[in-house]
């Protein structure tokens, strides 16, 4: 065993699409300063980030009604879903600069168009999808959304949706062609190919263990090299803890106040994936269905069409599952070990409250295959058991707190920075909605950890993420000429994706 002992001047841990993109934000803002990464698996974007682990659903509420519910006075409340496609206009307008700057060669290898479109059944639902409809539609930021009750149209958008379709249920969907699929594995991948080209040391099966305050202000991180059972000491002025689910237990051991009071509680996601290609070329969209009533916002069935390496595929899900771990790969002691005396409480009264997801999650769990053949079959009537498996996608820690609003152990469904007062630590928790927004948050980081820094970046920020500190919904025009010139950067105006 032997001790190393190195100072750097940033250390992510974690090699997930969140460090990925905040070491690409620092290697353009402050070149000179030397990053360092810890990751413990022995590539990058291979839990929550990988293609196969989430939906690959480029966020910007085109689709995603849970984006927009509906006011006592049965008024649609948009403002959710404004803020998450302006996010995501951020995230894009960065993927453009990284491909300009040609820092990314082809865009094509993580970015595709694909429909979005939403769909439902049943006359309140249908009441519902066009008042939502007609609350978007001028907005210029949902430009192109269509509307249509009429089945032939249907047909023409989804037929394999449509075909065998018995039922005289009102039916209703909206489509908007400038949605996207998105690979953030291979995003993630190529930011640090990128962050490697450029002298940031990537320490692949290199986990870290422990995470300790020095006496100058910074951080001791200590790191175990998993092939010799080494262990390190790096220490830096700012340590960024993108650990994915991995970042609760990390956070716990900096020790620093605003740590305290904070749980998680993992819920997993599994998709069906469909194996005959006959199948799968007859859909060409992300169809998102409407949560049923009592379910948790991450449980919105879905039907997919995704690119995963140069395939078309299809997938349907995501169903819940329960597993203590906080990573795919992480430790069946995950969930009870997270459990301190400061947050026992908060968890405590997370659990009294929460008696309906865990209802939900065990019956989410016992379901048979055929249980789950039955719900895809209110999106492809047709579906044989035979065409489709089940894929183990990646566990999402959904933060629990005390607030305000909620009161003592609320489960919060968004994503969550923690940084110390003084900004030399962050850590960033929860899951949604997750890797889209993954440059407005990591640029909150930057925001909180380095204010000082903040008036001398802003002009390079700016040419990277033109809209930044600006409302799109404000300002048409601005949004116009983003939206163009990222769509022409990244490849999104080609009707068809073009396969290599
Ligand atoms: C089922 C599912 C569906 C989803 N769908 C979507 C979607 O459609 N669109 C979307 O935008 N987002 C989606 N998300 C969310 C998105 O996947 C995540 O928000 C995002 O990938 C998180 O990135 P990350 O870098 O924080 O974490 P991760 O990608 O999980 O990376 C964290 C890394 O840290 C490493 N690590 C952890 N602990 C340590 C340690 N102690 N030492 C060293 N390394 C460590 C891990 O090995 C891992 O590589 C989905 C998530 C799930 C689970």
């Amino acid at each position: 065993m032997s001790n190393v002992q190195n100072k750097t001047d940033v250390i992510l841990i974690g090699a997930g699409v969140m460090s990925a993109t905040l070491g690409s934000l620092l290697k353009e803002l402050a070149p000179e300063w030397e990053i360092k990464v810890f990751e413990k698996l022995d590539k990058a974007g291979e839990e929550s980030s990988n293609e196969w682990n989430n939906a690959g659903t480029g966020h910007a509420a085109l689709c995603e009604l849970n984006y927009t519910s509906e006011k006592p006075d049965g008024s649609i409340d948009v403002s959710k879903a404004i803020k998450i496609n302006e996010q995501f206009q951020e995230s894009r307008q960065f993927w453009s600069y990284l491909v300009d700057s040609k820092l990314i060669r082809n865009p094509q290898d993580f970015i595709r168009p694909l429909p979005h479109m939403s769909l439902v059944q049943g006359e309140q639902n249908v009441t519902f999808l066009k008042k939502r409809f007609e609350a978007l539609t001028d907005l210029p930021l949902f430009q192109g959304m269509e509307y249509s009750e009429d089945l032939e149209k249907l047909k023409e958008w989804i037929p394999l949706i449509m075909n065998g379709r018995t039922s005289d249920e009102p039916i209703a969907a909206t489509k908007i062609d400038s949605g996207t699929d998105v690979n953030f594995g291979a995003l993630t991948r190529l930011m640090f190919d990128h962050l490697q080209s450029e002298n940031v040391e990537v320490n692949y099966k290199h986990s870290v263990e422990d995470i300790n305050r020095t006496e100058d202000g910074s951080w001791e991180v200590k790191v175990k090299d998993i092939d010799n059972d080494n262990l390190e000491y790096h220490t830096a002025k700012f340590v960024f803890i993108g650990g994915g689910g991995g970042s609760l237990h990390l956070l716990q051991k900096t020790g620093i106040p605003e740590s305290k009071h904070i749980g998680g509680f993992p819920v997993s996601g599994l998709f069906m994936v469909c194996n005959n290609p006959e199948v799968i070329e007859q859909h060409h969209a992300k169809v998102y269905g409407k949560a049923k009533v009592g379910a948790p916002p991450m449980s919105v069935p879905h039907l997919d069409t995704r690119f995963i390496d140069n395939k078309q595929s299809l997938l349907f899900g995501p169903f819940a599952g329960f597993s203590p771990k906080f990573l795919k790969t992480g430790s069946m002691l995950d969930l009870v070990t997270s459990v301190k005396p400061n947050n026992v409480l908060t968890m405590l009264a997370a659990g009294a409250k929460e008696m309906s997801l865990t209802k939900y999650l065990v019956q989410q769990v016992m379901l048979s295959k055929e249980q789950r053949m039955e719900e895809l079959r209110e999106f492809i009537p047709n579906a044989k058991s035979e065409d489709w498996d089940l894929v183990v996608a990646g566990q999402r820690v959904q933060v629990i707190k005390d607030t305000e609003a909620g009161g003592k152990g609320t489960l919060q469904f968004g994503t969550e920075v923690v940084s110390s007062s003084d900004g030399s630590i962050a850590a960033l928790l929860g899951a949604s909605p997750g890797a889209s927004t993954a440059v407005h948050v990591m640029l909150e980081v930057l925001e909180k950890c380095f204010p000082e820094h903040m008036f001398k970046w802003e002009s390079k920020i700016k040419e990277m993420i033109p809209s930044f500190g600006m409302s799109l919904a404000d300002n048409p025009d601005l949004y116009f000429e983003i939206h163009n010139s990222t769509a022409e950067t990244l490849g999104l105006n080609k009707k068809e994706p073009a396969y290599n």
